[in-house]
């Protein structure tokens, strides 16, 4: 059992026996780890063993077992997240993929910090679709996904209308359309704003602005890159489809006062 100090984000807790629980949480320094909290109700912990809070711990890790958590300070909790459904869902969605993507125990400081910076974007107030989405391109690389939205497959030529091709697995310029009958007839905008979300940059986010109807040509790609290529089938994701379908309900028959 190795004591060390590190950030770390709860990714999910359930109880356990009577009165403990069990704590999920992604730590900076040494990975993902299961935390044992005994008489969680009752202990100085309880603050902050919540899904989606943020603080420096004091952990006795253990590799092979449970770990402990010693002690915290600096917690950070998302408020504007938790305070509504929509983003909430979105940043839970986040969570299930990030726990999905990488092992236990081993440690992955840049997934960490991407993860924990989305949030605070999510927090903040920017646009958490587009958010969840660079957050999912950029994630597909930890599932051993490795998809070029840059060039054609073919020709290597960049900056043209491109399609997607299952059969190359990846793209396929104008002049090789012909190469692949069953090529996916993408908008080649969606095409374009993959190629940006996986090499961007979080100031240039700002400046990221989209219409609906190119938010839901961008889901519905993305999905079937998911189904493809990482066969996931994650509960928190399932909540998002439905969720969605609700709200469009609610904006084709808005509540009348
Ligand atoms: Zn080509």
């Amino acid at each position: 059992m190795q004591t060390k100090e590190s950030r770390g984000l709860v990714l999910y807790s359930r109880p356990y026996r009577e009165e403990d629980r069990l704590v999920k949480m992604f730590t900076e320094v040494s990975g993902k780890h299961m935390f044992f909290v005994r008489h969680a109700g009752k202990s100085k912990l309880s603050s902050v063993i919540q899904p989606l809070t943020l603080a420096d711990f004091i952990l006795k890790i253990n590799a092979n077992g449970l770990s402990y958590i010693e002690d915290y300070k600096e917690v950070t909790v998302f408020k504007a997240i938790n305070s509504d459904i929509f983003r909430l869902s979105y940043a839970s969605y986040l969570l299930a993929l990030a726990d999905a993507a990488v092992v236990d125990g081993i440690t992955d400081a840049s997934l960490f910090a991407f993860l924990v910076k989305t949030l605070e974007l999510m927090d903040k107030g920017l646009d958490y679709e587009i958010l969840t989405n660079i957050f999912e391109i950029q994630v597909l690389e930890r599932f051993g996904v490795q998809l070029n939205f840059h060039e054609c497959a073919i020709c290597h030529r960049v900056g043209l209308p491109f399609d997607f091709s299952h059969r190359y697995s990846g793209l396929l310029c104008p002049d090789h359309y012909q190469q692949d009958a069953y090529r996916s007839h993408v908008d080649p905008n969606v095409i374009y704003l993959l190629d940006r979300f996986q090499n961007m940059k979080f100031e240039d986010l700002k400046t990221i602005s989209l219409k609906p109807e190119m938010k839901q040509k961008l889901r519905q790609f993305i999905d079937l890159i998911y189904e493809d290529y990482v066969g996931l089938r994650l509960k928190s994701k399932t909540f998002i489809d439905e969720l969605n379908k609700w709200g469009d309900i609610m904006k084709d028959h808005p509540i009348k006062d």
